[in-house]
């Protein structure tokens, strides 16, 4: 079976549904594929930022997520040596940062995509296709059956274990460019607050504990560090769950119920060389490796990334080139709005592997000097 779209995008997360959002407002003939139907689950901490939501409204996407999700006011971090601060997050654009389950979530997205006009299929993508060096479609699976769909771009959103940049050679990403984590769910005996708490204990470092209010008495809880600490230690996740549940405050807040859903996953790091533009191709969100080094956020990157990916096929396909140098501006786009906080963060992530007691020192400084701690963090 064949079939010629303008766009074909490979991968219905957050990346993907932007993407087929904005290439299917642009008035382009728009493939949204994804190997399993939607809604599905994802191992996430399920934390939404601000700007992620400032985007889908500007892509007319109504919903008030207020039935769906649980806004957040503060921010708690935790350093290896007990230090605590707790900031006041002040939202810049009228939205606010939300826990909201990647069930719920990406579906949403999805369904947008479908009612601006990109057609979604299930379908394993297996492989792009390739005529020379230049991307022509994608390859499939159905079943036992070969399934071939052609594009003018395809731009690939599927996740830290892409299948079309595995095809586009981009080889394996050095450990250090991975971290690893792990989410479950679990009722809590308190009433949670509207706080995001990420806890920085000392034998997880470089990363980090979290939990999330996904309601006042349900919470995503979790625990991530760096792939090249990971194989270091040579311990389970699951073995830093358990540490960060018996942490006294964490113990009281959750009682004696058990976590569920337990799932794990690969977060592939930002890194600046990272090939990303192809002759006819795009990779964005996890698929790029836009992930964010220090807090393990991507959801928001790859929103952007795909939004961007499918402005510039737009142009591309407007003007009638497809090459790697008509598709370059998306390097531009990306590197303006992200490339800056990328650093940052990568220079931080540095600093706490090298120095752990610099998070005590700092959150320190935050309770003393909140509106600072406040800056740093929004430049991460
Ligand atoms: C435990 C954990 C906690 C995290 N917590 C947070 C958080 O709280 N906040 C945050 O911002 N980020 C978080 N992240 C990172 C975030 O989950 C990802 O960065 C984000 O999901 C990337 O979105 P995406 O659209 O690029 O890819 P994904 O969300 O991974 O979507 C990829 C889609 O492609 C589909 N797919 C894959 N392969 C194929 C194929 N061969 N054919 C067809 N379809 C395919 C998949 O089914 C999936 O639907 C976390 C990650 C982990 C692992």
């Amino acid at each position: 079976m064949t079939q010629e779209f303008d766009v074909i995008i490979v991968g219905a997360g957050p990346g993907g549904s932007v993407a087929a959002t904005v290439a299917a407002q642009h008035g382009l003939k728009t493939l949204l594929l994804n190997r399993e139907a939607m809604p599905r689950d994802k191992a996430c901490g399920d934390a939404v930022p601000e700007p992620a939501f400032l985007l889908l409204r500007k892509l007319g996407m109504t919903n008030s997520f207020n039935d769906y999700s649980c806004e957040i006011d503060f921010v708690k971090l935790v350093g290896p040596g007990g230090q605590q601060v707790k900031l006041e997050v002040f939202p810049q654009s009228g939205e606010k940062t939300r826990i909201v389950t990647r069930h719920t979530f990406d579906n949403l997205l999805c369904q947008h995509a479908m009612q601006s006009g990109a057609e979604f299929r299930i379908l394993n993508v297996t492989d792009p296709l390739l005529d020379g060096n230049r991307v022509i479609g994608i390859s499939g699976k159905e079943g036992q059956t070969r399934v071939n769909f052609y594009s003018k771009v395809v731009i690939a959103a599927d996740g830290a274990t892409s299948a079309i940049s595995r095809g586009l050679n981009i080889g394996r990403r050095p450990d250090r460019h991975v971290s690893i984590s792990m989410r479950g769910y679990v009722e809590t005996k308190e009433e949670l607050d509207p706080v995001i708490e990420l806890a920085f204990l000392r034998n997880l470092i470089p990363g980090y504990g979290w939990i999330f209010p996904v309601n006042k008495h349900y919470a995503n809880i979790g625990v991530g560090l760096t792939l090249e600490a990971y194989k270091v230690k040579q311990l389970p996740l699951t073995n830093y769950l358990e540490a960060y549940l018996k942490t006294p405050h964490i113990r009281k807040t959750v009682g004696e119920n058990q976590i569920e859903r337990l799932k794990s996953w690969q977060l592939p790091i930002c890194t600046m060389e990272q090939k990303r533009v192809f002759n006819g191709a795009i990779l964005i969100g996890d698929a790029g490796g836009f992930v964010n080094p220090l807090t393990g956020a991507g959801i928001y990157p790859a929103m952007t990334t795909g939004r961007y990916a499918a402005e510039v096929a737009a142009k591309a396909i407007q003007k009638g080139d497809l090459s790697e140098n008509a598709l370059k501006e998306f390097e531009s786009l990306w590197r303006t709005e992200l490339e800056r906080g990328m650093r940052y963060s990568t220079l931080a992530l540095r600093t706490l592997t090298r120095f752990p007691l610099s998070v005590d020192l700092a959150l320190l400084l935050g309770r003393l000097f909140p509106s600072v701690m406040r800056t740093l963090l929004s430049k991460v």
